[in-house]
């Protein structure tokens, strides 16, 4: 029988991307209540670039702040400056990927090797390319609100997005789940988002419905890469 890492059958994840000021409170909210994610940047925007969406200032964070920030979670890439992937050829799919890797990888002295794709758009040019440059697994938007494991960590589909209509039932169905296989309940979004909704306090009943299951392992994307990759 398989099991996680503490002899747990089920796992949480949690996926934000764009780099914003709002994952500051966010990032407050998760340590509150232990849980663990993966951030995913864009190197090339860090410290400029805001945008307007429904009245509000979106700004990213600055480079010296990312360390600090994400400490205990995991940074992965979403390319160097947004584009949508599909649309490259190979040269600039080669510079949004490498740079913005190894521009992650300088500022914080870690191993980056994940990544979130940009409007959720991928296609086999752009895997072959994040191969080529190391990374080794992207996360798309294609909702599956069920508990597998990734058959491909190229195609990393999350169950949800936090602002599912049905989130609290699928939380409640994946805590009372009582199986043989493992478990994961994969949440995704944008931190900014819990401000043009005004709900936070939707995200702190998330967090802490999640919190404080032994039956859980609380995980970044990458943790749980690395152990399925050891024990498959
Ligand atoms: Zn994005």
């Amino acid at each position: 029988m398989r099991y996680f890492p503490g002899k747990k059958k089920k796992a949480v994840t949690f996926s934000y991307d764009d780099g914003i000021l709002q994952d500051k409170r966010f990032v407050e909210i998760l340590n509150k209540y232990k849980l663990k994610a993966t951030f995913n940047l864009n190197y090339g925007l860090l410290g400029g670039g805001q945008w307007e969406d429904r009245g509000h200032i979106i700004r990213r964070i600055d480079n010296h702040v990312v360390n600090d920030l994400y400490g205990g979670h995991e940074i992965a890439c979403h390319s160097l400056t947004h584009p949508s992937l599909v649309e490259l050829d190979e040269d600039r799919l080669d510079k949004e990927l490498g740079l913005d890797r190894k521009g992650l990888e300088d500022l914080t002295g870690r191993v980056i090797k994940g990544m979130a794709y940009p409007f959720g758009t991928y296609n086999d040019l752009v895997i072959k390319n994040m191969k080529k440059n190391g990374i080794v697994y992207g996360r798309t938007v294609e909702d599956t609100r069920n508990f597998g494991l990734p058959v491909d960590f190229y195609r990393w589909h999350p169950t949800c997005h936090h602002n599912d209509k049905n989130i609290f039932s699928i939380i409640d169905d994946f805590l009372n789940k009582d199986s043989d296989d493992l478990d994961l309940l994969y949440i995704w979004g944008h931190s900014y988002e819990f401000d043009l909704d005004d709900n936070w306090d939707h995200f702190e009943k998330i967090a802490e419905a999640l919190s404080g299951h032994d039956s859980v392992w609380y995980a970044t994307n990458m943790a749980i890469y690395d152990y399925m990759n050891q024990i498959d």
